[in-house]
């Protein structure tokens, strides 16, 4: 990529009303059957040509084919009974009634490939793909099999890396791995988390991204965040792992959260994907927000390493707020890049 601050987003677009209830997290789908498969194909469809005509350069499917970003995928595993289900608690912040490990884990087939294929036939741009990672997998499940959560990741990092590698073949240019829960359960980071990270992305060509926040701008997430006090400074725990492990990214909140710029120090030499369009909030950013944003990160890292993004995922904005950020979010960078003279 030859675009000084190419934007991109963390993952997830407003999915059209036709195909889901709009601005509803698990939300089911208002199809079926070869209707189902045609308007989540449209839905994509128009989700790439929304990113292209507002300026973002690197396109993701917008998750325009998966109810959730971690359940979609898991539901495509065996060992994992969706019937049996058991209450936890959930990154340690709300409780949910999740389904059970029951047996071994394995990927039977291929999860997203054709729809990586269906975006790669549909935009010329690079492109770019999420999967949830290792550790935030485990944390969705009750496990009554391996009864260990190190043991599960490993087997899920297993599973994810032969995902990637196929989603690579399809076309997929830069894999992007969603770990908010490496926000939380730093011990596990530290023991195992990373290690199974890298697993995942073992042997990949592709750009390697992981994906940590405070999570979409639900109840329960705007909670927690308002126990964090003024600084929030867990990235502090898993930036300097990061910085030494072999993903190639890390993306980042930054935007109106309380994490201290200076933390993306921590990352030199990684390249930074970092969050200039708040996600929680309905109201749209000016261009010379997002401008400003970006340049207090550029005294922590090079310029050629900034990847102009948005704090999380979009699924629960409107779809008329969400597009105007992306727009927002190409207008901010543009003027970044004209003052670093890299052109518009
Ligand atoms: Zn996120």
């Amino acid at each position: 990529m030859n675009t000084l601050l190419p934007t991109s987003t963390v993952g997830s677009l407003p999915k059209p009303s036709w195909l889901a209830e709009p601005e509803t997290l698990w939300s089911p789908w208002k199809l079926q059957g070869d209707e189902l498969v045609e308007g989540k194909q449209d839905a994509l469809r128009a989700a790439v040509q929304e990113q292209t005509s507002r300026g973002i350069d690197i396109v993701s499917d917008g998750e325009q084919t998966r109810q959730h970003f971690v359940t979609t995928f898991i539901e495509h595993l065996s060992g994992v009974d969706f019937e049996k289900r058991e209450t936890v608690r959930i990154r340690d912040r709300y409780d949910a009634s999740v389904p059970t490990v029951v047996g071994a884990v394995t990927r039977e087939r291929p999860v997203f490939v054709e729809d990586a294929k269906f975006l790669r036939g549909a935009t010329d741009r690079p492109i770019k793909w999420a999967l949830p990672g290792p550790m935030t997998m485990v944390d969705t499940l009750y496990d009554a099999h391996y009864k260990s959560r190190e043991k599960l990741a490993w087997e899920f990092a297993t599973i994810l890396n032969q995902e990637a590698r196929e989603l690579e073949a399809a076309g997929v240019d830069i894999i992007q791995f969603d770990e908010p829960a490496f926000n939380v359960f730093f011990d596990d980071v530290k023991d195992w988390g990373v290690a199974a990270l890298e697993r995942a992305a073992e042997g990949l060509r592709a750009e390697t991204v992981v994906h940590i926040c405070y999570g979409y701008g639900i109840k329960a997430n705007n909670d927690w965040k308002a126990t964090l006090g003024s600084q929030w400074r867990q990235y502090e725990e898993s930036f300097p792992l990061l910085q030494q492990s072999s993903i190639d990214t890390i993306s980042l909140e930054s935007h109106h959260s309380h994490v201290p710029t200076d933390l993306v120090e921590l990352l030199r030499g990684k390249k930074v994907m970092l969050g200039a369009i708040d996600v929680a909030s309905t109201e749209i950013e000016t261009p010379e927000e997002v401008a400003d944003t970006l340049r207090k990160a550029l005294a922590f890292v090079d310029a050629d390493k900034l990847i102009p993004s948005t704090n999380c995922g979009m699924a629960p904005l409107s779809r008329d707020v969400a597009l105007a950020k992306l727009s927002a979010l190409s207008a901010g960078a543009r003027i970044l890049r004209e003052e670093l003279g890299g052109g518009a």
